[in-house]
């Protein structure tokens, strides 16, 4: 057996070799952020053109969606559906769809027509709107004012004054489109990630992937890690586009019944099966709040969620709390060490 076993050896030594599997990975610049893909794949070549889809696809999504370009869709459509109702591609439509959807099941804590009031922001030049700017942009912040025409693949707005931005959902939707992208081409064990939106598929060399959620106040510190396969995972910070004024953080995420930037968390981290709920859902925690958000995740075994509260406490869902603590509602939640 001995010699069987060294000649197999030796004939195993005299193939040829095999083409060995790689990690790639890639960065870019898209959608107005940071975008990263990283796979394995059979051998290097593969890998390389699975992750040059997954970019031109993200690409593809910005020029129909971005609401900072002028000729995408979604920009006719706030140039115009007040006027008449504007045609879009299904895909786009679909996604306003599920917007809408989401806006309905959170009773409007998600809603892209928040835009209304949200473009009266910019956050890299500090300007804000004054409280009787908001005032004055509210009425058009409605989600059951954008009307469909799913005949005619058209929107519509009922209201003067209405704007939609799909910045609070669309990277998660890209990420899972990513992400189909790599499966269709046989990748198994792949990271895409678009800003703070991250789907993960397999595992990482036979252990699960580790994502960290950072400290709000320092980019180069995390509150805390989680080992993860298979799932999606979006936060939502404060931290992100921001500044501060007189002792106020005026911030992207706006809370759509005042018009004001959401205060009751820093940051709003939810794990869950797809990109694009959890991106939606990132949204609609954060607005909400700790309390509020864990009643309805802890219903939800699909679901999870870490929450960076202003006092520096971090707070989690059943499913990733102590076993020790996890006896459901406030009780649920940990304290970070
Ligand atoms: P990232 O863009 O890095 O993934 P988020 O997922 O936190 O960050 O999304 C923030 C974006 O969500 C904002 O820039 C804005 O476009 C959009 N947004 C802000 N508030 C709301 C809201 N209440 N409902 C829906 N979308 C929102
Ligand atoms: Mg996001």
């Amino acid at each position: 057996m001995r010699y069987v076993a060294a000649l197999m050896a030796l004939g195993l030594y005299l193939l040829p070799p095999p083409a060995w599997a790689v990690w790639r990975e890639k960065t870019e610049a898209i959608m107005g952020t940071r975008v990263y893909v990283e796979v394995w794949a059979d051998d290097a070549a593969k890998g390389d053109a699975a992750i040059e889809a997954v970019m031109a696809d993200m690409r593809r999504i910005d020029e129909l969606m971005s609401h900072y370009k002028p000729d995408s869709q979604l920009s006719q459509i706030n140039a115009h559906a007040y006027e008449r109702p504007v045609k879009v591609d299904p895909e786009l439509f679909n996604l306003l769809k599920l917007s809408i959807h989401y806006s309905e099941i959170t009773e409007g804590a998600f809603d892209i027509t928040y835009a209304s009031v949200g473009h009266l922001y910019n956050f890299p030049e500090h300007i804000h709107p004054t409280e009787a700017q908001i005032k004055a942009a509210l009425p058009a912040v409605n989600y059951k004012n954008l009307l469909f025409d799913p005949v005619n693949y058209t929107v519509r707005f009922e209201h003067p004054g209405m704007r939609i931005d799909v910045g609070g959902i669309g990277k998660g939707y890209a990420v899972d489109h990513g992400i189909d992208i790599l499966k269709a081409r046989g990748i198994q064990h792949a990271v895409v990630t678009a800003g703070g939106d991250t789907r993960i598929i397999g595992d990482h060399m036979g252990r699960p992937w580790v994502v960290g959620i950072r400290n709000p106040d320092d980019k180069n510190k995390v509150v805390t890690r989680i080992p993860l396969i298979d799932t999606a995972m979006s936060t939502s910070g404060d931290y992100e586009r921001y500044f501060d004024e007189n002792g106020v953080r005026y911030h992207h995420i706006i809370d759509p019944r005042t018009g004001h930037s959401a205060s009751k968390v820093r940051s709003a981290t939810i794990l869950g099966p797809t990109a694009t709920e959890t991106d939606g859902m990132s949204k609609t925690a954060f607005v909400l709040g700790p309390e509020k958000a864990l009643e309805i995740i802890n219903r939800m075994p699909q679901y999870d969620a870490v929450f960076v509260c202003p006092d520096g406490r971090v707070l989690y869902s059943n499913g990733l709390a102590p076993p020790d603590k996890a006896s459901g509602g406030q009780k649920s939640t940990a304290e970070a060490k």
